[in-house]
């Protein structure tokens, strides 16, 4: 790794993606993300958001360059990877895909267990995870009873506990209620990380994130400061964007 590459924590170039039966879900994607920036994701149903954001750990892998701090997902081996993943942290739509274990301790502490840290280091992660998230005394509960707001922040925590450098984040304000939503709006505003999050929610953008990206099938269309892009009617209109 050289220290031009050092300079960006995301870096896509031609990337091009279709599914197995043809879809054309990414078409010629180049972007760079600096550390620490906050960046939202925006377009209509069918853009190609959630595929991108699939790409960034290698979970989906297109045509075309995608590196995370200098690496190169595209044939990447293994220990490449598992090393791009412990940087990369998802945060998936459905906070059900990200939440199994009988206790919100244990979904917390799955990431740092699996990537092999001591105990004691287990404890002090999820702790800190929970606590971040507002949510310090919720590690006995389980996960399956929380409230909508409540399972998205410990779906945030099970990503933080693992320190990842860059958090994706896939609709996170969905489906939550306009006290949950304030409290993401804070979480997502304080968290130190870089941050991409792909969302429907142009208020949250307008709140926390300084920069927009907009795309519509498959292409990016636009890509600027968040207050120009927000201003701009016209462009809003023609990919199905909505002030509240
Ligand atoms: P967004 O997140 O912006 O709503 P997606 O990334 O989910 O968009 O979808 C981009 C395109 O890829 C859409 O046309 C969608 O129908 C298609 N797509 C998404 N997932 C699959 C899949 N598993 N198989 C085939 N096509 C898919």
């Amino acid at each position: 790794m050289n220290g031009v590459q050092n300079s960006h924590a995301i870096e896509i170039h031609g990337l091009s993606f279709a599914y197995p039966d043809g879809r054309e879900a990414l078409r010629n994607i180049s972007l760079n993300v600096r550390p620490r920036e906050k960046v939202a994701l925006v377009g209509p149903n069918g853009a190609g958001k959630s595929t991108l954001i699939l790409q960034l750990n290698g979970m989906l892998t297109g045509t075309g360059e995608v590196r995370i701090f200098g690496e190169n997902l595209a044939g990447a081996d293994k220990k490449t990877i598992q090393r791009i993943r412990a940087l990369v942290g998802l945060v998936f739509q459905d906070p059900d895909d990200q939440l199994f274990s009988p206790t919100v301790h244990d979904d917390v502490a799955f990431g740092p267990i699996y990537m092999g840290l001591e105990p004691s280091t287990v404890e002090e992660r999820v702790n800190q995870a929970l606590t971040a998230v507002g949510m310090p005394e919720y590690g006995p509960r389980m996960p399956h009873h929380l409230s909508g707001g409540e399972k998205r922040r410990a779906a945030i925590a099970t990503v933080l506990s693992m320190a990842p450098e860059i958090i994706a984040a896939d609709e996170p304000s969905a489906g939550l209620d306009p006290r949950a939503r304030r409290g993401l709006i804070r979480l997502l505003d304080a968290l130190p990380q870089t941050i991409l999050v792909a969302t429907h929610d142009l208020g949250l953008v307008r709140d926390v994130l300084p920069r927009t990206i907009i795309m519509d099938a498959g292409e990016l269309v636009a890509d600027g400061p968040t207050a120009d892009i927000l201003r701009d009617e016209a462009l809003l209109e023609a990919h199905g964007l909505e002030m509240p």
